[in-house]
């Protein structure tokens, strides 16, 4: 793309501080840093939004930024890392280049990009899970949740957490609420039975 700074710095028509190259990626040093060491992870080809970057490239640049991560933290001692795709103008994303941003963070470094936790309403939340769930298993066939339970049912093996995932099924389920205030209580007897 002809106006896009990474694809120019692809090309080399821009120069970059390039740290990291091969024949679908390139990793650089952001020079307007969120954080000295901030890293900007690009595919070669021009994609703009997650959604239209193959899954393969966006597997491989995964483990690269995963690689990446590790090397801020134990090499140059960064106290962590906030690992950030932002895809949509809205989401904050400022070029048109799809980049994963692998940013180190040092402690207080009061850097604004903690992920915020609000209450919503109950009802909208059921409402989202009984969207969400039924869409995301068409995207995954043969992997969704309800043939997962299916082929478990019985097993005492799963322990803990397939206790837990019934009980959301019956959230999702909309059961009256007094049956969920049992289900603590039940779960910890499942659970006692199973030690
Ligand atoms: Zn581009």
């Amino acid at each position: 793309m002809a106006n896009c700074i990474f694809c120019q710095i692809v090309s080399g028509n821009i120069p970059s501080k390039k740290l990291f190259e091969d024949d679908k990626v390139m990793a650089l040093l952001d020079i307007y840093p969120a954080n000295p060491g901030h890293i900007l992870l690009i595919p070669k080809e021009h994609y703009t939004f997650a959604s239209e970057v193959p899954s393969d490239l966006f597997a491989h640049m995964g483990v690269i930024s995963q690689r990446m991560s590790h090397i801020l933290v134990t090499n140059l001692k960064a106290a962590g890392t906030t690992m950030i795709v932002q895809s949509g103008q809205d989401a904050g994303q400022k070029a048109p280049h799809f980049i994963m941003h692998i940013i180190p963070r040092a402690e207080n470094d009061e850097l604004n990009l903690a992920v915020p936790t609000n209450n919503i309403d109950k009802d909208d939340i059921d409402e989202l899970y009984g969207k969400l769930r039924p869409l995301i298993a068409q995207t995954f066939p043969g992997q969704n949740l309800e043939e997962i339970e299916e082929g478990e049912a019985g097993s005492e093996e799963e322990g803990e957490e397939g206790e837990e995932d019934e009980g959301e099924d019956e959230a999702e389920e909309g059961e009256e609420d007094e049956e969920h205030e049992d289900k603590p209580d039940e779960l910890l007897d499942k659970i006692e039975g199973l030690i």
